[in-house]
């Protein structure tokens, strides 16, 4: 930790055992006393902050500056219980944008580009985010929100948008849909920033090819702040983070130990400066890694490396860890088949049976890539599985985050 960001976390931790009603309950029941953090290592010894503690603290029981502060809300998905509530301060807005604005920079968007945002508007952060991020820079917003490919191309084509803000599924589908039609020559897309889902390189790659554009990967999650808390840079080797504004640490997520540096395990973040909604050590269940040394672009920002899956989808199947992020990468290596793949784990005759089902091009043999895939699972994941290769364009595409892993096995 830089001497600059512990005098911040020293602030913060006064700040919200004053100011926070979640944290100064947490850390009064824990004997837990700011002014006791004097190093580093005292730091590692605070608790961490999870997921379900902030749905504990539904509606507003996170916001730590009084109400005449607070201009906004988000929200995250509540696909799993109740949802977290974020409150923002105008302060809280303006950083947020300002860490929107290096994003764009980084991936080199000037104030002539036009930029076509596609993720949703409203309670979920993405969309406004990049709006105001592309309106910090000078570019102009597209806002279109999700949905309506018709209408997504159209526009495209007409107001002549020359960078494209997707998840990832999104884009891909925007890009068959380009590729299908013939229209590429009519698309003026320079460059993509896609995120909030874990995609591997293979997806990248068909992207990049069906719409002509370089790629950026884009990080970030609604508890702290929302996209843009990381990006890759022209290097793509990584995404720099904004160390003055938040501190990053990964952790062993079974044992909540600290890993070093190149160690893949859990992001842990603490919002050095955030004020409506401050973090300690939020974990983020997404798992990656600090990548060390310095990026050949010169930044000065340190980087992770790409989400390589969530801690809670990892599948326990036959007492071996599996995380989606794995078979990504394994897939790359055979020819033929798309990026598109789901999981299928069901319990039979007493035992655990997983089914791999990809997509393949028409000029593919069948049966050649299955057994192909399976000798490869068992060589370097080492389970035996099942392969199945469906003709390409048969597996569900969606304009949200697609779901891979359909676990049938009854707990
Ligand atoms: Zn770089």
């Amino acid at each position: 930790m830089r001497e600059v960001q512990f005098s911040l976390l020293t602030k913060l931790l006064k700040n919200v055992a004053q100011n926070s009603p979640f944290y100064r309950q947490k850390f009064s029941s824990l004997g837990i006393c700011p002014e006791d953090i004097r190093s580093e290592s005292d730091f590692e010894k605070l608790p961490f902050t999870t997921k379900e503690e902030l749905r504990d603290a539904y509606p507003l029981g996170l916001q730590a500056v009084p109400d005449e502060k607070v201009v906004r809300i988000h929200s995250s998905s509540g696909t799993t219980g109740k949802p977290v509530i974020i409150p923002y301060t105008a302060g809280d807005v303006e950083i947020w944008a300002e860490m929107m604005c290096r994003c764009f920079k980084m991936a080199g968007v000037t104030p002539l580009d036009r930029v076509q945002i596609t993720p949703g508007y409203g309670l979920w952060t993405a969309g406004i985010g990049f709006q105001a991020g592309v309106e910090k820079l000078g570019a102009m917003a597209v806002p279109m929100g999700p949905g309506n490919t018709d209408k997504q191309i159209q526009m495209m084509i007409d107001l002549k948008s020359t960078v494209l803000v997707a998840t990832s599924s999104y884009a891909l589908l925007l890009a068959e849909e380009v590729q299908k039609r013939g229209i590429l020559s009519q698309i003026h897309l320079k460059k993509g920033i896609f995120g909030s889902e874990r995609w591997g390189e293979k997806m990248r790659k068909r992207i990049q090819d069906g719409l002509g554009i370089e790629v950026f990967d884009i990080y970030g999650l609604t508890e702290i702040y929302g996209p843009g808390i990381a990006l890759d840079c022209h290097c793509h080797s990584g995404m720099h983070y904004w160390d003055d504004v938040l501190y990053f640490e990964i952790i062993d997520p079974c044992t909540g130990k600290r890993l070093s540096d190149g160690e893949y395990g859990e992001l842990v973040i603490t919002t050095l400066v955030k004020e409506g909604a401050p973090l300690i050590r939020y974990r983020t269940r997404d798992l990656t890694r600090i990548i060390p040394g310095n990026c050949s672009c010169g930044s000065p920002f340190p980087r992770i490396d790409r989400i390589v899956g969530r801690t809670d989808d990892m599948i326990k199947i036959k007492g071996v860890n599996i995380y989606p992020g794995q078979v990504d990468e394994l897939l790359t290596e055979i020819n033929g088949i798309s990026s598109e793949y789901n999981i299928i784990i069901d319990h039979v005759e007493g035992r655990d049976r997983m089914t791999l089902r990809v997509e393949r091009e028409d000029r593919v043999d069948c049966s050649l890539v299955e057994s192909l895939i399976v000798e490869l699972f068992k060589k370097r994941i080492g389970i035996q599985i099942r392969a199945e290769a469906v003709p390409i364009g048969t597996l569900p595409r969606s304009e949200k985050k697609t779901r891979r892993v359909f676990d049938y096995r009854e707990v």
